[in-house]
């Protein structure tokens, strides 16, 4: 049977990082905020490593991503000792320990000297070291390290624990969250008026934000020209278990790239290291295979070749939001009151509290911040248009 709710100013369809912070920050703002996800806090961030790394992931082309990562890099520390706060205390684990990403071969140097001298180019702060420095710095290091970047900025959160912290706040601060999908957004007179879920309750709202990670561009009812076009990325990934007779096993991010894969290892305060990531264009896959485990720990153990000591504890598989230019989809759609958070690909967590803040500005002045403006999912509306034209 369907029931009717009285209406909302805002509903988030989707509670993941980005739908969470979303709610949130509406809700502190005083707006009435509902949010539907039948498993709220999980998602991506259930997977991800939580590397805070706009210097060190850096690409070509990517310059305004860039400007993007560092505004919400430096929000951190703030954003962390407020997350716990209004959560009643959870540590969301943000540690500023820094990363350092080394070379094992000629290729891989070469790679991170153009690395290097492009961040130099954007006015970003990063050191190149020698092999002995870099082993000096990680002794776990392998000896044949041919040097590497230390970039001092580059930090990590735990995103299990800021997916904890976020849905412990949404809560708190009134958000109602519907542990149901939605079906169907609702439209009323050329206008986003809602969603019907799965459950069959009908939940009103004067806006609604769709951020539905890679799923965003599956929800019935929407139209076709302003579906997101966003696509799953598969990425596997490995925690292990640092006793304590071996630590410090690592004192900061490790990364490389080994034979043109990204191995990164992101050591947390708990004890837990987190190896990770394939990457992979498969659907909605998320098996984790046999394949993507050796690959991780065969050029994980290249790097650190101590890991092989270590108790391995999980191993799992996410969804990366992609987008066409990597970038995320911030803002009002064509269709009115259909706003859109989603595409934050590989930088979701980096990202979060930039996109809370930009978030609650849209939904309660109806103005993107500057900042964001270049990220309006309307850069892919004029795309669509002038391909058809
Ligand atoms: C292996 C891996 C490593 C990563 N490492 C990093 C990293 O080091 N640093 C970094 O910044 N980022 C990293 N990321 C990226 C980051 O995790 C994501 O960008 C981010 O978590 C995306 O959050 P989201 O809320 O947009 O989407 P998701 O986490 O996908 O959440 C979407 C939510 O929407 C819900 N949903 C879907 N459809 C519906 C529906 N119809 N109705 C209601 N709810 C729905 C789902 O249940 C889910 O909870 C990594 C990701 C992966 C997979």
């Amino acid at each position: 049977m369907h029931s009717l709710r009285k209406g909302s100013d805002v509903l988030v369809i989707g509670g993941g990082i980005i739908g969470l912070v979303t709610a949130w920050r509406a809700a502190q703002r005083g707006l009435r905020t509902v949010l539907a996800d039948p498993a709220p806090g999980g998602g991506a961030a259930r997977v991800a490593a939580g590397m805070l790394a706009p210097v060190t992931e850096l690409h070509y082309g990517e310059e305004a991503l860039l400007g993007l990562g560092l505004d919400s890099a430096a929000r951190y520390p703030r954003f962390a000792a407020e997350v716990a706060d209004a959560s009643g205390g959870i540590d969301i684990g943000y540690r500023a320990c820094g990363t350092l990403a080394v070379a094992l071969d000629a290729d891989d140097r070469l790679h991170l000297r153009e690395l290097h001298a492009l961040q130099r180019r954007c006015g970003l702060e990063s050191q190149w070291l020698t092999g002995r420095e870099c082993r000096r710095l990680e002794p776990m290091l392998a000896p044949g390290v041919r040097g590497g970047l230390r970039v001092d900025g580059d930090h990590q959160v735990d995103p299990r624990r800021l997916a904890a912290a976020l849905l412990a706040a949404c809560e708190r601060a009134g958000v109602g969250v519907h542990r149901a999908a939605a079906e169907r957004l609702l439209v009323t007179a050329d206008r986003a008026a809602g969603a019907l879920l799965d459950d069959g309750t009908q939940l009103r709202a004067d806006q609604v934000v769709l951020a539905a990670g890679s799923l965003s561009g599956r929800l019935a009812g929407v139209p076709a020209d302003v579906v997101p076009p966003v696509r799953p990325v598969k990425g596997q990934v490995l925690r292990l278990t640092v006793p304590a007779a071996y630590a410090p096993f690592l004192s900061r991010t490790v990364r490389a790239v080994v034979r043109g894969s990204h191995v990164y290892l992101v050591p947390r305060e708990n004890g837990e290291l987190v190896v990770g990531a394939t990457s992979e264009e498969l659907g909605w896959d998320t098996t984790v295979t046999a394949g993507g485990v050796y690959e991780l720990l065969r050029d994980a153990h290249e790097l650190v070749p101590g890991i092989t000591e270590l108790p391995l504890t999980e191993t799992l598989a996410g969804l990366r939001p992609g987008s066409p230019d990597n970038a995320p989809l911030l803002g009002p759609t064509d269709l009115p009151g259909l706003h859109l958070a989603t595409g934050h690909y590989r930088n979701g967590v980096l990202l979060t509290p930039l996109t809370g803040e930009v978030m609650a500005q849209l939904l309660t002045t109806g103005e993107l911040p500057p900042v964001a403006r270049p990220f309006s999912p309307r850069r892919f509306s004029a795309a669509r248009q002038e391909s058809y034209a």
